[in-house]
């Protein structure tokens, strides 16, 4: 890929988002700087003896803004990771968190690794060794940064991560708290494997509440209404799509994938589709669907809206123009470069932003950050008495009208609230309160300027909010 707007590097990408919103704010230049620029990042080349020979691995741990500590963000295991790369995504997790209101700085990491070419123990030992480094330099740690996964990498490596930090910290009693996104039995949360996925569903809920929203993408009908493009079906694309097909009932009408694409006009069985590609390495050959070997063509396809779930810079100027969709949701970081982002706009697409859109992951590993902290899982407390009190009511309502309320509205009334439940309240609050915000400045800056977009709106929201901190900083 040569185009000059991904050449252009995701950090100018998000520079050129940042501007945008910038001009509409009141900050001084000096401010504007200060929160524009990446504080630091480490870059760490480590070797491990593998198969007989030492291999030397590079690593980052970029951190962007430490107006809120500790700074959180993923560590993706790609090989194509550069410095560029983790710095504009701990830049868009400053972002991400202060919009939502998580109360977290900033930050990124990657290791330039193909995992898929080494085997289970290796990556343990490369992920321990990696870990290992940041550790003793504080770049993991409960109080000052915290990673979690984020492409290529999942509970498995959250585990050795945290239990390696462990060894190194063993009479620090909220060791735990030094990573989300662990196993359950590491200290993990309900919910957070499909957080992100999650989140992209209250996200499109959450447009769809409102008519003045749908209007001005010249969308109609439900959420069930609509034909969705998902590019990606890794943790996130995957969970968005099960739960928009099985759910809300929206057909998906096309998956794109690393060696091609299907498609099938009535909708795709998102659970079916997901175990063939675990079986073949692919969609290639997916039953009761038609495939294209060149996927990318599909991301300009009819369809209402356009999931991107996987890589950066995947919508760029030479096929920004040619996109249907009416609006698309950027599941993953960074999907669309800064000049295929304005040819969409002037073309009337709705962009519902990255930093809002994915915001799901973020802001569960905060609940299992502060589970972590307080060493109790939600609701044990309280769910039982809630259920008594519940079952109370309900047979002093009986006893005084006699008649019996419907078995089915006892049970779901009585249940109290466990982990999961208290987890997706958390979240569908957190995605619906930020949502409220950002279409509150774009509805008022829309009314003299139409091409006012709901991105500028979250970034304005940010930037105000990380501007705020550091003035009562002193800075
Ligand atoms: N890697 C995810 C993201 O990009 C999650 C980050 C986190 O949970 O800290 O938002």
């Amino acid at each position: 890929m040569s185009h000059d707007d991904i050449r252009a590097g995701f950090s100018e990408n998000v520079g050129k988002l940042f501007d945008r919103a910038v001009k509409h704010m009141n900050m001084s230049d000096g401010l504007v700087e200060k929160i524009r620029v990446v504080n630091s990042t480490y870059t760490v080349r480590f070797g491990v003896k593998l198969r007989g020979d030492i291999h030397t691995f590079t690593g980052y741990r970029s951190v962007h803004s430490e107006h809120a500590e500790p700074v959180k963000g993923g560590i993706r295991y790609a090989s194509n990771v550069h410095q560029d790369e983790v710095e504009a995504l701990a830049s868009l997790m400053t972002y991400k968190c202060a919009l939502v209101e998580v109360p977290f700085g900033g930050s990124k990491g990657g290791l330039r690794i193909d995992p898929r070419e080494w085997d289970e123990s290796e990556l343990e030992q490369i992920t321990r060794r990696f870990a290992y480094e940041l550790i003793k330099r504080d770049l993991i740690h409960p109080s000052q940064n915290v990673p979690a996964p984020d492409m290529g990498t999942g509970e498995r490596e959250m585990a050795w991560i945290a239990d390696q930090y462990h060894r190194m910290n063993t009479t620090d009693i909220d060791s735990r708290a030094c990573v989300t996104g662990k196993p359950l039995n590491a200290g993990g949360i309900r919910g957070r494997v499909e957080a992100t996925g999650r989140g992209v569903q209250y996200a499109l809920r959450d447009f769809f509440r409102y008519e003045e929203d749908k209007a001005v993408a010249g969308v109609m009908g439900n959420l069930g209404d609509q034909r969705i493009i998902v590019q990606g079906l890794g943790n996130v694309g995957y969970h968005a799509a099960k739960f928009l097909s099985e759910e809300d009932g929206s057909k998906i009408i096309a998956v794109i994938e690393r060696d091609g694409a299907v498609f099938n006009k009535d909708g795709l069985d998102i659970e079916a589709l997901h175990v063939h590609i675990a079986a073949n390495d692919g969609v290639k050959g997916f039953a009761g669907a038609q495939y294209t070997e060149n996927g990318s063509e599909l991301l300009t396809a009819d369809c209402e809206i356009l999931i991107p779930a996987a890589l950066e810079s995947v919508i760029n100027r030479d096929n920004a123009a040619d996109v249907k969709a009416k609006v698309i949701i950027e599941a993953a970081n960074g999907p669309i470069t800064a000049n295929a982002d304005e040819i969409l706009r002037k073309n009337g697409v709705v962009i519902i932003p990255d930093l809002y859109a994915n915001a799901g992951g973020v802001t569960v590993s905060y609940f299992e950050w502060v589970k972590n902290l307080s060493h109790i899982r939600f609701g044990r407390m309280q769910r039982r008495e809630e259920e008594a009190r519940h079952s109370m009511l309900i047979n002093e309502i009986e006893g005084a009208t006699g008649k019996k309320l419907s078995e089915k509205f006892k049970e779901s009334y009585i249940k109290g609230a466990d982990e999961l439940t208290l987890v997706r309240s958390g979240l569908d609050d957190t995605m619906r309160g930020a949502y409220g915000d950002m279409r509150k400045i774009w509805h008022e800056h829309r009314k003299n300027d139409k091409d006012f977009d709901l991105r500028t709106a979250a970034y304005m929201i940010a930037i105000g909010r990380v501007a705020d901190s550091y003035k009562s900083l002193g800075l």
